[in-house]
């Protein structure tokens, strides 16, 4: 898939969404992802996953739940590999139920969203703590601001230059237009 065909797919489902919105940071931003409307499509998120594991060579994938699970099961499954996630334990990213990683499996870390990278860092360092060789971090949207460090390639089907503003700054408050806020529509 081309990074347009992966923009009109997101726009289609409204999982990218245009216009005036107030982020949980307080910033405002003409964007808003919310990941899960083309997540809830399997057919969308089978391509999506076909997309990613074209770009890596892996025997096993590693997700942070809950967000990167089902784009991480869809990335294995295109490639036969096997998929598993890591959770939250007191704050910090643990595999449980029984999830593995080999010594020398080549595990792909996949995230769905990287802004500060926070999260697939340290899956990354989890992988490499179970001694897996990790091939790189596949990503349906890339958010960053100039280079992250995740200790392994990062390589995304889609990079969205990040568009914030603080309040007092934002063009569109002061064009007119009116603010959305996601976060209250979410809850
Ligand atoms: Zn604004």
């Amino acid at each position: 898939m081309t990074p347009e065909q992966v923009r009109a797919l997101l726009e289609d489902s409204g999982a990218l969404q245009k216009g005036h919105f107030r982020l949980s940071s307080g910033r405002h931003s003409d964007l808003y992802v919310q990941k899960f409307r083309v997540f809830e499509r399997p057919d969308a998120t089978r391509a999506l996953g076909a997309a990613l594991a074209d770009l890596f060579d892996f025997a096993a994938v590693v997700s942070p739940a809950v967000g990167a699970v089902v784009l991480g099961f869809s990335v294995a499954l295109a490639r036969g590999a096997r998929s598993v996630f890591a959770e939250r334990v007191h704050g910090e990213l643990k595999l449980r139920r029984g999830f593995t990683l080999g010594a020398g499996e080549r595990v792909l870390v996949v995230e769905d969203v990287v802004t500060t990278g926070a999260s697939a860092r340290e899956v990354v360092e989890l992988a490499k703590g179970w001694g897996a060789d990790v091939v790189g971090v596949g990503a349906l949207l890339d958010r960053s601001e100039g280079e992250v460090e995740l200790g392994a390639p990062l390589s995304s089907l889609l990079r969205l230059e990040a568009t914030s503003w603080e309040p007092e700054a934002c063009p569109l408050c002061a064009a007119g237009t009116p603010l959305e806020d996601p976060g209250s529509r979410r809850l």
